[in-house]
């Protein structure tokens, strides 16, 4: 569903994404690990388009990524991305940042907008702050509501990047839990997080990018329990 190809990317002199080929099937979850610097975040921006890349190719559903314009947009919208600071417009409802992406670039009307959004913000458990506006949810409600907000294009795949980490530990499990619903209902997802029980519980990759490159990529299983590299052996002492 998502292909990369011998994607590169520099930012001024610095080589951040290097000849980077990875495949995510339809359903598929695979998580990102690694350390700070190695480029996750650039991978995850690349593959919807927030960063243009300089060589190579990333194809959604057999389509290649364009440069600009409108099928940009439409591209985009096949992908959801939900970012660490939660990213809500702050002077809109809940329900108004949940319908606001389906009325403007998926055309739906009103109704039938707020009928979607309301039975997503009952999924991921917040449908009775519906009315309220960012400010006045706890940062686990915010974080599923942006969750809400990605899901209501209809997205064919889902981007997470460390959507846990500002979090208070409380409020991780509830992100983690509507994460690993959408996970086990067959949704396709890139997740960059630590949180390896996460990892272990709904991934069926793992991996593991240092320097700009993927450095390892296998099951969770053989991550965890045999991991092939030192980079790899190396980082994992540190956060397990
Ligand atoms: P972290 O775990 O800290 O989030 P990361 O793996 O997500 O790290 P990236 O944010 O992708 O890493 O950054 C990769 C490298 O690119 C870093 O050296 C970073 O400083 C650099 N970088 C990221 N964004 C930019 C930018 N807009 N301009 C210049 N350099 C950047
Ligand atoms: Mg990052």
């Amino acid at each position: 569903l998502v292909v990369l190809e011998n994607v590169n990317k520099h930012f001024g002199e610095l080589h951040v994404l290097k000849d980077i080929d990875l495949t995510i099937n339809r359903g598929e979850v695979v998580v990102i690990i690694g350390p700070s610097g190695g480029g996750k975040s650039t991978l995850c921006r690349s593959i919807n388009r927030l960063e243009p890349i300089d060589g190579g190719t990333i194809r959604i559903d057999g389509k290649k990524l364009p440069e600009e314009g409108r099928d940009l947009a439409r591209l985009r919208a096949d992908v959801g991305m939900v970012f660490q600071s939660f990213n809500l417009f702050a002077h809109k409802t809940i329900l108004e940042n949940v319908t606001l992406g389906p009325m403007k670039v998926r055309k739906v009307g009103k109704a039938e907008a707020e009928k979607h959004a309301m039975e997503l913000l009952e999924r991921v458990g917040i449908g009775t702050q519906a009315n309220k506006y960012p400010a006045q949810l706890s940062g686990g409600q915010q974080q599923r509501a942006a969750i809400a907000r990605a899901l209501a294009m209809r997205p064919k795949v889902m981007l997470f990047d460390e959507p846990t980490s500002a979090l208070d530990p409380e409020m991780v499990k509830e992100v983690l839990d509507v994460m690993t619903d959408l996970a086990h209902e067959g949704m396709t997802m890139i997740v960059v997080t630590h949180e390896m029980g996460f990892a272990r519980r709904a991934a069926q990759k793992v991996v593991f990018m240092a320097d700009g490159q993927i450095v390892e990529e296998s099951t969770p299983d053989e991550f965890f329990t045999n991991a092939r590299t030192d980079r790899a052996k190396d980082f994992l002492s540190k956060i397990l």
